[in-house]
């Protein structure tokens, strides 16, 4: 009698004992929770998960277990998703354009908190949402925006109040009886911690000009993955750096923390598997997967360099690098990862080429264009 085995010890295992044909989304969970417990652990405040950077189940649960109470929600799929897995934590309503629809839909659901960066959707929010709901007081938190600084992509020029309107904002929601908080959200993959010290700052003078006390100040997400391999990301000295200029900015009068990391937490928990069609006339590497599939970030955030090649068998190729043009499945020219990719010589058709770090913005954002990208899961004990 065999038994279906579910549980891999690592890609290397699985590779060699099913050969898999399509693409493959690995999960390892103890590196999902061992990331959680470090942002639980060094964060000096309250750590909401950003579901829309991977909303996986397996996601949800393994963050749940280790301990995470709270989640950054943007849609009523996501309100409902985790008010299903996870009814008593926290939901932080931080899409700061809604829907009358939606923004009913997020009352019915118990939904206690809420960001804004307008006028118009603040008026929305004061017609449609008690200031009270189950008992407890509504918050809602202006978001602000400043020019970029440290980030990979530009996030605030999408969304956000100019500090002089944030301040107005917040008035507005003190005077309504609403519990007056701030956000905001410095951009993705932040390396460097000078990205949230200048909004830290501005945010105490936005409390000054509106004279209100703020009861929480939400940093956004930003916190960076492992994409490039020698960079390790130094949460450490990020978290210590937040909690530093939050106290020497505020000083007695200090809001309570809240940050939203969404792939700080589950980038590196993940790593893709993907396999070579074909090594064209010994150039160009064709894959079974890339930017309308797994790999939708690369053009835009940059290439993840933590590849390693292995052949059937699941060994590692070791010829030396050299650069490659890499190209996805589909007919579509622009399926092409940027630049070139530092891939073995001898990588081969038939090899695999396995992106470390690859958990966020990619499962969720995969396609099905030219009836490609049928992504499968599984479950491994170790990434290497
Ligand atoms: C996307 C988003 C996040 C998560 O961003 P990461 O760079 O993945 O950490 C956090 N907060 C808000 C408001 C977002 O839109």
């Amino acid at each position: 009698m065999g038994h279906h085995k579910t549980v891999w010890d690592n890609p290397a295992e699985m590779i060699r004992q099913t050969q898999p044909e399509n693409p493959v989304m690995v999960l390892a969970p103890t590196v999902l929770q061992d990331t959680a417990r470090r942002f639980l652990d060094g964060f000096p405040g309250l750590v909401t998960y950003a579901v829309k950077s991977n909303p996986g189940e397996a996601v949800i649960q393994n963050l749940l277990a280790a301990g995470v109470t709270g989640f950054d929600v943007a849609s009523p799929f996501e309100i409902d998703l985790i008010g299903r897995m996870a009814p008593r934590a926290a939901r932080h309503y931080h899409n700061p354009v809604r829907a009358r629809s939606e923004i009913s839909h997020a009352v019915q659901a118990g939904v206690t908190s809420w960001s804004v960066d307008s006028r118009s959707e603040l008026e929305k929010l004061f017609e449609l949402v008690p200031t009270q709901i189950g008992g407890q007081g509504v918050e809602i938190s202006p978001r602000f925006k400043l020019p970029v600084l440290g980030a990979v992509y530009d996030f605030g020029s999408k969304f956000g109040a100019t500090p002089e309107l944030a301040a107005d904002l917040l008035r507005l929601v003190a005077d309504r009886g609403y519990v007056p908080s701030l956000t905001f959200h410095p951009g993705t993959q932040c390396v460097d911690p000078i990205a949230w010290e200048s909004y830290i700052s501005v945010a105490r003078e936005i409390c000054d000009s509106a004279e209100v006390r703020a009861k929480r100040l939400n940093v956004g997400g930003g916190f960076p993955s492992h994409r490039v391999s020698g960079v390790e990301p130094d949460l450490t000295s990020i978290f210590t750096e937040i909690g530093d200029t939050v106290a020497e900015a505020f000083g007695d009068d200090a809001p309570a923390l809240v940050c939203e990391p969404g792939r700080g937490m589950c980038a590196d928990a993940f790593s893709l598997i993907t396999r070579v069609k074909g090594v064209r006339d010994g150039g160009s590497v064709f894959l079974n997967d890339g930017v309308y599939g797994g790999l939708a970030e690369m053009p835009i955030v940059g290439n993840l360099d933590r590849i390693e090649v292995l052949d059937p068998q699941g060994r590692p190729r070791d010829g030396a690098a050299a650069g490659r043009v890499v190209f996805g499945p589909t007919c579509d020219s622009v399926d092409r990862l940027p630049g070139e990719l530092s891939l073995p010589e001898n990588i081969a058709e038939g090899d695999y080429v396995i992106f470390h770090g690859a958990g966020a913005y990619s499962t969720v954002t995969n396609t099905r264009f030219n009836g490609f990208g049928e992504l499968t899961n599984a479950t491994v004990m170790s990434l290497r």
